[in-house]
């Protein structure tokens, strides 16, 4: 079926609404209690503390559309199934239904008439193999077969594809099963899989089964509150929907990539390095248009989630240059966005002059640099004899003309460079170091005895009183 986001969305909501799913809203893309990472990359992120036990307020089968961001994708953005910022739909069962009523919902969902409609010879499932840790999942297997999913459709893949769970490390974990479009392209060879990333299988839906706890002694106990925890990725599958070739063609992104043609004057898909820049610039703003204007939004800075922004922000000035984007194009990419999406996220309105300004404002700050920094950078790969940037240059690069040491590893790539990045982090912490001493002694010399100091400040302005006072006589 041919549906946009919009029906997409409400369609997967209506539906687990129907299987007596509360429909839940989607969280900040900035957890509020988990400090360990920096952005929510997924729906079941902000449910953990349900899926370990604690009692959530709208009942045990919930479902919702979240808000992810992966900066580890942010390598793959181009390509025609990875964003860094994208929405994920899923439903949970917090020890209610298992894999029976899962498999039979995501199953129902993709092939039934009344909803997506995949005819499912263009499905492939893979379930996990099983090692010495944990079983075969072959009562997963067993519950597509009966679906009417052929057997040679459905593939056993190993921990490292078809495992849920902190690698190592001890808590709950399970076996998952992933659905994939398998998109008619012939096989790589004998051993492809939905495990390889030739591009015939697109992976869309993901069924996690919390099944184990791991113990510190390594062994796997079954879990008396066994959880359900899905993601289909929004993007992806409204692309599979329309047979586009990949999630710029939907309407997420098609509006954008037009007006980048227009602020451009260049045509996307005229040639492959342009068109990944406009996938690029298209990708990053959307995702800075998600990150400043969320309900806990940050803006550009040096550290955590500010980094990331800046990073994405400059990374898209550097793409719009090679594409002749003139400046405050971005800001006006970001505007579309928060016209396009604000209906169903309704902060990104309340936030929108705050997202302009903030955009112009970075483009302005790093456009002041890049230049001179480009210029620089050309110069520099002119002199190293060997094929490595040293540490202490990147670290010039960075401090000097603002370049994220990731965007010098990659304009170092461009020219199949390296870059010595244990030597960059040295040269940074040395610096810190540096800056941050220089803030200690003037706190020492200054600020630290601060009882004393108000009090002398109190008698000097007592002094002065008196002083001005008999000189005007007053007393
Ligand atoms: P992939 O193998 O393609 O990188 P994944 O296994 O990392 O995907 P999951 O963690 O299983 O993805 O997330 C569930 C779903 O979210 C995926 O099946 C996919 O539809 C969607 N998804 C994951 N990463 C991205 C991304 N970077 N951009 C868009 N959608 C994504
Ligand atoms: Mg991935
Ligand atoms: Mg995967
Ligand atoms: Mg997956």
């Amino acid at each position: 079926k041919k549906l946009n986001s919009a029906e997409l969305r409400k369609m997967f909501l209506d539906f687990f609404k129907s299987k007596n799913h509360a429909v839940i809203s989607s969280a900040s893309l900035i957890p509020e209690n988990d400090p360990t990472v920096l952005f929510t990359t997924a729906g079941m992120h902000p449910l953990v503390p349900y899926l370990l036990g604690a009692k959530h307020p709208e009942g045990k089968r919930l479902c919702d559309v979240q808000k992810c961001v992966r900066t580890g994708d942010i390598d793959d953005v181009g390509d025609n199934t990875h964003c860094t910022f994208f929405e994920m739909l899923g439903n949970w069962s917090l020890g209610d239904y298992f894999k029976k009523d899962a498999i039979n919902c995501s199953y129902e969902f993709l092939t039934s008439e009344k909803y997506l409609a995949i005819p499912n010879s263009i499905l492939a499932i893979s379930v996990f193999a099983g090692d010495n840790d944990a079983p075969k999942d072959t009562e997963s297997a067993n519950l597509w077969e009966t679906c009417g999913i052929n057997k040679d459709r459905i593939f056993y893949l190993p921990k490292k594809n078809n495992w849920w769970g902190p690698a190592g490390q001890t808590g709950p974990c399970g076996p998952d099963t992933e659905i994939f479009i398998d998109t008619g392209k012939v096989k790589c060879g004998p051993e492809c899989s939905p495990a390889c990333d030739c591009g015939k299988y697109i992976e869309i839906w993901n069924n996690v089964f919390m099944e184990y706890n791991k113990t510190a002694d390594g062994k796997y106990i079954p879990l008396t509150q066994k959880n359900v925890d899905t993601g289909m990725g929004l993007e992806r599958t409204v692309c599979i929907l329309n047979g586009f070739k990949s999630v710029y063609e939907t309407d997420l992104f098609l509006p954008s990539l037009k007006l980048i043609e227009s602020l451009s004057g260049k045509k996307y898909g005229a040639d492959i390095e342009a068109a990944k820049a406009f996938r690029i610039i298209a990708d990053h703003i959307r995702t800075a248009v998600f990150i400043i204007g969320d309900q806990r939004g940050v803006t550009c800075s040096n550290v955590d989630q500010g980094y990331v922004l800046r990073r994405l922000l400059r990374r898209a000035v550097r793409y719009g240059r090679q594409i002749d984007l003139q400046k405050k194009s971005l800001s006006k990419i970001a505007e579309l966005y928060v016209d396009n999406y604000c209906a169903v996220y309704p902060e990104l309105k309340a936030n929108k002059i705050k997202i302009i300004e903030e955009i112009d404002r970075e483009e302005e700050r790093f456009e002041k640099t890049v230049t001179q920094g480009l210029k620089e950078f050309d110069k520099i790969i002119k002199e190293i004899s060997d094929n490595i940037i040293p540490g202490n240059i990147a670290f010039r690069l960075y401090d000097t003309y603002g370049f994220p040491i990731e965007m010098t590893e990659e304009l170092a790539k461009e020219k199949k460079l390296k870059v010595d990045k244990e030597g960059f982090e040295v040269a940074f912490t040395e610096h810190q170091k540096k800056s941050s001493l220089g803030a200690e002694q003037r706190f020492k010399g200054g600020l630290a005895d601060n009882s004393d100091i108000t009090a002398k400040l109190h008698t000097a302005t007592h002094l002065l009183h008196q002083a001005l006072r008999q000189v005007l006589g007053k007393e």
